[in-house]
């Protein structure tokens, strides 16, 4: 029998439109499917515990969809350059196939792991299945990385329109050697205690349940996506992202799926893979900003945060209702609305004065999404310290952006029930409501809900000042 070919998964977690699995299929050697969970590798970055309670299901769905086409998924646990050399001596095989990775840490593993699979005589394979265009493929005028969302659009629109996903691959024989491999709760990756429960109630991990999420906007909500993207009380952006960033759906079967979609909710919804596009091109070609700020001169600003205020805005008790609903619903379910992300971001950089790590450090353990490009490029946006940034003297005022995107306060009454009775007038600002009032709905500031853990004019006027006299020294 021919030596087979091994397809290492990484965050590819799918069958469709995946060109290292595609390939190796097309080959017509047998084909070995191989899983290496190794979160060493990823250093500061490892896999948070949201992250991994989905990882482990997204496994199963996957190792499910292999059996029903006659294959399996070999799971080890371990350096991937031992396990690979491992698979190799056990299985005879002469070439290794996967798909590429952008983040700082998985870059130099991979080409440090290329050379040494190349040293040994075996042919490495990597092929593009994340990303719609290369990282390299645009530049600016000077032969510069871009730092701006627009011209970088527009100059990776101009390269070529996205080339279509591939299909399923034909079927491939199993390689005649049958290797170990550790059952996928071996590597317990799901909580004992169950705090992931409410995100199933959301989301469905793996191949099927991306397709079913992309389904159901494209029918509910793609045409009036610019209407409705910013209203945290309703399901009208895509909840993608966890999909994406674990590759259980490529953005080019994305793509194809709306390709021919006219109008401005489409064509507001192409435009945010496009902000996943820049992310990507900013983290690949700037490494160092997933530690500290992509502006130099934003790099010793003196946050000055306070640890108990940090606390309540993890929790949800910062005593603004919007941020509280936010956070809450994160905690929740592992997922939050981007408009609600931007508000609790800036709440935390500008208001309390704390770092962006700080909120990208919660961000990496809690959300389903979390994911370096993206999460770097928001965080530093917010704290207006990075690509494209909103000026630091944008500072949002989480009681407006409350009334202004939950008019109707479904969003706050839903994740912050203590607050239910309040009538939206005063929704969104308890603190200014009489002491009759609240009582009458049943609410005690400081005992049923908090009081702020800042006054929203001096929190604001704090952070102008703190910035000004940053950029004057
Ligand atoms: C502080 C902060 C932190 C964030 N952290 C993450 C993160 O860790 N992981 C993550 O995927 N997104 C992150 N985002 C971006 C954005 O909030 C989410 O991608 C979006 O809310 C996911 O919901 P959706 O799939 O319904 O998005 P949709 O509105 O349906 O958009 C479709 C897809 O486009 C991409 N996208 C949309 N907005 C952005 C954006 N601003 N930047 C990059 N890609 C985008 C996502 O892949 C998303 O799934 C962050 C934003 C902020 C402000």
């Amino acid at each position: 029998m021919q030596a087979p070919i091994l397809v290492w998964f990484r965050r590819d977690l799918r069958l469709r439109d995946n060109p290292a699995l595609f390939e190796a299929a097309a080959s017509g050697r047998p084909v070995l499917p191989v899983y290496v969970w190794s979160p060493e590798d990823e250093g500061a970055w490892a896999p948070g515990g949201a992250t991994k309670a989905w990882l482990g299901r997204s496994l199963l769905s996957l190792e499910a969809s292999l059996r029903k086409r006659g294959s399996r998924l070999v799971v080890r646990r371990g350096s991937p350059r031992e396990v690979l050399a491992e698979l190799i001596r056990e299985t005879g095989a002469k070439t290794v196939h996967w798909n590429r990775l952008y983040d700082p840490a998985t870059v130099e593993r991979d080409r440090k792991l290329k050379l040494a699979l190349e040293s040994d005589g075996i042919e490495v394979k990597s092929f593009n299945g994340a990303l719609l265009y290369e990282p390299w493929e645009a530049k600016t005028g000077s032969g510069r990385p871009y730092q701006v969302f627009t011209p970088f659009w527009k100059a990776v629109r101009s390269v070529a329109t996205p080339s279509p996903a591939l299909g399923m691959p034909k079927t491939w024989e199993a390689p005649s050697s049958s290797p170990a491999s550790l059952e996928i709760v071996e590597l317990g990756l799901s909580p004992r205690l169950g705090w992931d429960r409410g995100f199933w109630e959301r989301f469905e991990p793996g191949e099927e349940g991306a397709r079913r999420a992309l389904e159901t906007f494209g029918r509910e909500a793609g045409d009036h996506y610019h209407e409705l993207r910013d209203l945290p009380s309703r399901h009208g952006t895509s909840r993608l992202s966890p999909h994406l960033h674990f590759g259980e759906i490529s953005p080019r079967q994305a793509w194809d799926f709306f390709r021919d979609s006219e109008g401005e909710g489409w064509e507001t919804f192409r435009k945010e893979f496009g902000w996943r596009e820049f992310a990507h091109h900013v983290l690949f070609h700037f490494p160092e900003s997933a530690e500290r700020a992509l502006r130099p001169e934003y790099r010793d600003f003196p946050w000055a945060g306070d640890p108990v205020a940090l606390e309540a805005w993890r929790r949800g008790r910062t005593g603004y209702p919007v941020v509280d609903a936010g956070m809450r619903e994160l905690w929740a379910t592992g997922w939050m609305h981007n408009r609600v992300r931007m508000v609790v971001a800036s709440f935390l950089t500008k208001h309390l004065l704390h770092s962006w790590i700080e909120g990208a450090r919660w961000f990496w353990d809690t959300l389903v999404d979390a994911d370096l490009a993206n999460n770097t490029l928001g965080w530093q946006w917010a704290g207006g310290c990075g690509a494209d940034a909103a000026p630091y003297f944008r500072v949002f005022n989480p009681i407006l952006q409350g009334e202004k995107f939950d008019p109707n306060g479904e969003y706050v009454r839903r994740w912050v029930p203590e607050l239910v009775r309040l009538p939206n007038e005063l929704l969104h600002r308890p603190f200014e409501a009489r002491a009759v009032d609240l009582a009458t709905c049943g609410i005690e500031l400081g005992r049923t809900y908090p009081r702020p853990v800042v006054d929203h004019a001096f929190g604001r006027q704090r952070a102008l000042a703190a910035f000004e006299k940053f950029r004057k020294r």
